[in-house]
């Protein structure tokens, strides 16, 4: 069973039409979604509409629940974009399609905030962290941070977790203590996806690690890296293998919609050339 992994596409249609098209190249099996499918970008409407398509599910991220609800902790610019994504989810006096508008809102409101993959509890998948679901961001250079990443790990049922949201696609590895849990006295790694000659192997030993796969951003890339990310996990050897997958796509023209949108800052698009 080969899945592909895609997260925090946030409206950005230009960046998921290409990756869907390369997931469909693949010969995949199935797509699931780790959140953020909206907020930030230009085209939330059509994004819910391909990954309601497409993914088999999609997890709830924080800027889909700002979305629905309200947003907490966000800066002006992302709080202003999520005001403006609900909008476009509200029937209007003009919406001829009301009936695309409460699939709509329906999809957004059965989004869940975890997922075990298939019932096997070794595949945990999350938007944010396996402590913090919705919020927790687990940056690269928490691996100096034992504290946070054992207390982050923790709630992992089994071996492997899968999140998105610091949109910095990678794998943290954390080395089992002498109890064989994960904990301060852990070590902990991470590699770059970028910096991978091949697949990643999620290589178990015997039992001593465990991971936390990051496929990466489809419609925001934060790793100075403006190309497209996701990942294909494949499950059909006995250590399963992640693929990240980099993709060009015209980041210009989704810059040029953020521009004209006035209610979405400049900055939205601008970031996208860059991937920063
Ligand atoms: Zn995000």
């Amino acid at each position: 069973m080969r899945t592909a992994l895609i997260s925090d596409i946030h409206a950005n249609l230009e960046a998921f039409e290409v990756v869907l098209s390369d997931i469909r190249d693949r010969g995949v099996d199935r797509i699931v979604c780790l959140g953020d499918v909206i907020g930030y970008g230009p085209d939330p409407c059509a994004c819910i509409d391909l990954v309601q398509e497409h993914c088999e599910f999609s997890l709830l991220g924080n800027h889909d629940f700002a979305c629905l609800l309200e947003p907490t902790n966000f800066n002006p610019i992302a709080a202003e974009g999520s005001y403006w994504t609900r909008e476009q989810f509200e029937p209007t006096g003009e919406d001829l399609d009301k009936s695309s508008t409460a699939r709509r809102q329906a999809f957004l409101h059965l989004m869940r905030t975890h997922a075990i993959l298939d019932g096997d509890p070794d595949y945990l998948l999350v938007h944010a962290s396996p402590r913090k679901p919705l919020s927790e961001y687990l940056f690269p250079e928490d691996v100096d941070n034992a504290a946070k990443l054992a207390a982050a790990f923790g709630p992992m049922p089994g071996r492997f977790a899968f999140v998105g949201h610091t949109h910095v696609p990678g794998v943290f590895a954390a080395e089992l203590d002498q109890s064989r849990t994960v904990s301060v006295d852990s070590l902990f790694e991470f590699e770059y996806a970028n910096e991978l000659e091949g697949p990643f192997e999620l290589d178990t030993l015997d039992g001593r690690l465990r991971f936390i796969v990051n496929p990466g951003s489809v419609g925001q890339p934060r790793d100075g890296d403006p190309r497209a990310s996701y990942a294909i996990l494949d499950r059909s050897s006995e250590n399963p293998r992640i693929l990240f997958r980099r993709l060009e796509y015209p980041a210009e023209r989704t810059c040029e919609k953020i521009r004209r949108e006035p209610r979405l800052a400049d900055r939205l698009g601008t970031r996208l050339l860059t991937g920063e």
